[in-house]
């Protein structure tokens, strides 16, 4: 601990902060941070009664085409390293639909699973790459029955938009610089999505419960 930390200069700028308002605004414009096309410029309201929408993968030609019927849950931002993202994005946008509301309609051959060994079975593009679903076989899996999906790849308007964001920490691990994590979580919070270094407290509850369950320590 310096001399340093405990510097006028310091307090001044403390106090510089809290007194100028349009500092936040600010900063707000200049940082060149990009979290995901779908929350850069804020988010925009889902749709009560949306019916739902079709994925389209990247191709020009012959490209996949995935039927979601209904509106998507626990629609999140991920940082994590497994979820596809858009070029130049730092985070994926993702949620879930229950598995039989999702179907394969187009050129399905075109599919491959990207790890087989991960618990969430990513299914990609094989010639753009794009990722249409990620499905969970272990029947024991907390989130089993639910597929994840982004829905950045429908052209319908109406999707809930993003709730929260979780796995923040983990760009670091992508090269994310550790100095300017603070900027990340600063513009989640303005456009007002809580930042999480796993999954949402609701959401991690579930998976306890489910475990708790399973254990015999909560009765089922
Ligand atoms: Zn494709
Ligand atoms: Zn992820």
């Amino acid at each position: 601990m310096s001399e340093r930390h405990f510097g006028l200069g310091n307090i001044v700028s403390l106090f510089r902060g809290r007194s100028e308002k349009p500092q936040h605004e600010e900063t707000m414009k200049m940082t060149d941070i990009r979290l995901h096309p779908a929350i850069d410029n804020g988010l925009k309201r889902g749709r009560d009664d949306f019916a739902g929408g079709t994925l389209v993968c990247k191709c020009a030609t012959n490209p996949v085409r995935v039927e979601i019927q209904g509106q998507v849950a626990h629609n999140h931002a991920c940082g994590c390293s497994k979820c596809w993202k858009p070029s130049g994005a730092i985070f994926s946008v993702v949620g879930v639909v229950p598995r039989d509301r999702l179907r394969v309609v187009a050129n399905e051959d075109k599919l491959f699973i990207v790890d087989p060994n991960a618990v969430i079975q990513r299914h990609a593009c094989k010639e753009c790459g794009v990722h249409m679903f990620g499905r969970i076989e272990k029947t024991d899996h907390p989130f089993y029955g639910l597929d994840f999906f982004h829905t950045e790849l429908s052209r319908e308007d109406g999707w809930a938009p993003p709730e929260f964001a979780a796995f923040v920490s983990s760009i670091i691990e992508q090269g994310f610089p550790p100095s300017r994590m603070g900027e990340v979580r600063d513009r989640f919070h303005e456009i007002g999505l809580q930042t999480y270094d796993c999954l949402s407290p609701p959401l991690m509850d579930a998976i306890a419960t489910h475990v708790a369950k399973l254990s015999g320590k909560l009765a089922a």
